[in-house]
């Protein structure tokens, strides 16, 4: 049956292929997305959305209010490209030098794009409203806290949010939903080992940081396996070790950085506290001084399972039952978790992987790239999310 929806949405693949490639093209980094922004007002404006800029730097605000009541659903994309050169040598490859969209979030923007060059011709059929969440910085910014905290969730309340994600493990055509937990909080931590240093030859005067950050790896990695259940989810990577400057010089002290991923608070707070002890223990031990600090980032990314069940079934009636799956979680972060804490709603996955194309290679590889069947896809499946959530009966 052919559906006037699924039509318009056929119709406009050209336009969303090029606009996906002029924004990969063209690409910028967190709080610095000036023309993907313009580009965003430009063509929200032209479909008569109310428009809001300037949300959170460059952030960007659709809103299209129904003829009926109803509630009040979002949808958002992330702007940002990484500092990665590209290395692919496709014709609408990165144009700018150590910038690239190996995230696929140029694909974010042009999905969400193309479901408001839908509504915008079917506005007659909307009961509610939709609110198109166009954020920067995804990247280690955090830009999803700054639009909560500038109140992109209010006026009108929103009552559910929705964000989806390239994801090359997926083929194309296929759709991955996180039931609960999807991706981890992402902390960061420092340690220095503050010894005394002195000649290689003669230990006994000194106090060896170097000795004792060996001891602390060791004991830091045995934190996930001894002090968290083992049917939690934790990771504790330690990324840089830097101390030192020549073969018979023992330094004054050893910097650590790492990473701490978990999925839920209890685990957050009992990492953390157990590096702390752990760093002063081994310090004591070898009688020196330590720092740490800790520092916390994106929250864990948790969806609301009736919101999960919502996508999935929305989700399954576009592209069937065998082509929508439930995806473990993993320990990657995304800063969606900052909308999810507030409000209920649910991160989903868009198959992006073609190896007919040869598009094979993971997020953040400086070969990243999408079959671009994915977008016409992504529009069809919020435009499903949608319908289903606010009751519209588009298809
Ligand atoms: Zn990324
Ligand atoms: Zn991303």
């Amino acid at each position: 049956m052919t559906n006037l929806v699924k039509e318009k949405i056929r119709e406009m693949k050209d336009w969303l292929v090029e606009v996906r490639r002029a924004i990969h093209m063209n690409p910028e980094l967190g709080f610095e997305e000036v023309e993907t922004s313009k580009l965003i007002v430009e063509w929200l404006e032209k479909f008569g959305l109310q428009v809001t800029k300037g949300v959170a730097k460059t952030g960007v605000v659709g809103l299209l209010q129904g003829n009926k009541r109803g509630k009040t659903v979002a949808i958002r994309a992330d702007m940002d490209a990484l500092p990665l050169e590209e290395t692919n040598q496709r014709p609408y490859r990165s144009r700018i030098k150590g910038k690239m969209h190996a995230c696929g979030h140029d694909a974010h923007v042009t999905i969400l794009l193309g479901v408001a060059r839908l509504f915008s011709a079917i506005r007659g059929q909307v009961k509610g409203n939709i609110k198109w969440i166009f954020q920067p910085a995804e990247e280690g910014g955090g830009g999803g806290r700054i639009m909560v905290e500038e109140g992109v969730l209010e006026d009108p309340n929103v009552d559910a949010v929705f964000a989806g994600h390239m994801f090359p493990d997926l083929r194309i055509g296929k759709i991955g939903i996180y039931e609960r937990e999807g991706l981890a909080a992402s902390d960061r931590f420092m340690i220095k080992m503050l010894g005394k240093g002195g000649h290689g030859a003669y230990p006994y005067l000194s106090k060896d940081p170097i000795h004792a950050a060996g001891h602390l790896i060791t004991q830091i990695n045995s934190i996930v396996s001894r002090s968290i259940n083992p049917l939690d989810s934790a990771v504790v990577t330690i990324g840089k070790v830097t101390g030192g400057t020549a073969f018979n010089i023992i330094p004054d002290e050893v910097e650590l950085l790492g990473t701490v991923r978990s999925l839920n608070t209890r685990v957050r707070e009992m990492l953390k506290f157990r590096l702390e002890k752990v760093t002063q223990g081994v310090a004591r031990s070898f009688e020196m001084d330590c720092q740490f600090d800790y520092q916390y980032g994106y929250p864990a990314l948790v969806n609301n399972p009736e919101m999960s069940q919502l996508v999935a079934s929305a989700c399954t009636r576009g592209v069937g039952q065998d082509n929508v799956e439930f995806l473990r979680p993993s320990m990657g972060g995304e800063d969606f978790a900052y909308y999810l804490e507030k409000i209920p709603g649910a991160y989903f996955r868009l198959g992006c992987r073609n190896e007919e194309k040869g598009i094979v290679n993971p997020l953040h590889s400086s070969q990243f790239d999408i079959d671009e069947d994915v977008l016409p896809l992504g529009v069809e499946m919020f435009t499903r999310i949608i319908d289903q959530y606010l009751g519209l009966e588009l298809f």
